[in-house]
């Protein structure tokens, strides 16, 4: 599966690519150079809305990102390397890009507060951060973006 290292410029893009299951890698501080170097050392390819980075990164297969919206700009990474089949929502730590693994609740119960334990319906653990997640009416909003972005509906992916 085709993986990324996105621009400075690109964090909203990076986040929303995590959480449709995609690996992208994401500095909020980083030379172009070590952008290009990554890139070149992990075969990742570079998304940039840089013209004069995208002119320079030769080495590297670099997508030149054309919009200013981060929706248009989910949707441009989608179309170019068809990924619409391929998106896992809720299978990556938001931050810290690591798949997550699926716990019982009974484990959860310990990491989460009450109330999200009532509502959840599948619950996740980062094991970088620690963090869980989980999927319940409270992300509703969040699986009706995924479901716009992905440009399909009633699909299940990820834990759960
Ligand atoms: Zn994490």
């Amino acid at each position: 599966m085709v993986t990324f290292i996105a621009d400075c410029m690109l964090g909203k893009l990076a986040k929303w690519l995590r959480i449709l299951g995609f690996d992208v890698l994401y500095f909020s501080k980083i030379e172009d150079s070590e952008l290009v170097r990554i890139a070149g050392r992990d075969g990742r390819v570079l998304l940039t809305r840089d013209t004069k980075l995208a002119g320079r990164a030769r080495t590297v297969r670099t997508l030149l990102i054309e919009s200013e919206k981060w929706e248009d700009q989910v949707r441009q990474v989608l179309d170019v390397f068809s990924l619409r089949d391929e998106a896992a929502p809720n299978s990556l730590c938001i931050a810290c890009n690591l798949p997550l693994k699926s716990i019982p609740r009974e484990r959860a119960m310990n990491l989460v507060v009450p109330f999200v334990l009532e509502r959840g319906r599948a619950f996740a653990l980062c094991p970088g951060c620690g963090r869980v997640f989980w999927k319940g009416t409270h992300f509703e909003d969040m699986e009706g973006r995924i479901e716009s972005l992905l440009g399909r509906k009633n699909r299940k992916a990820g834990p759960g």
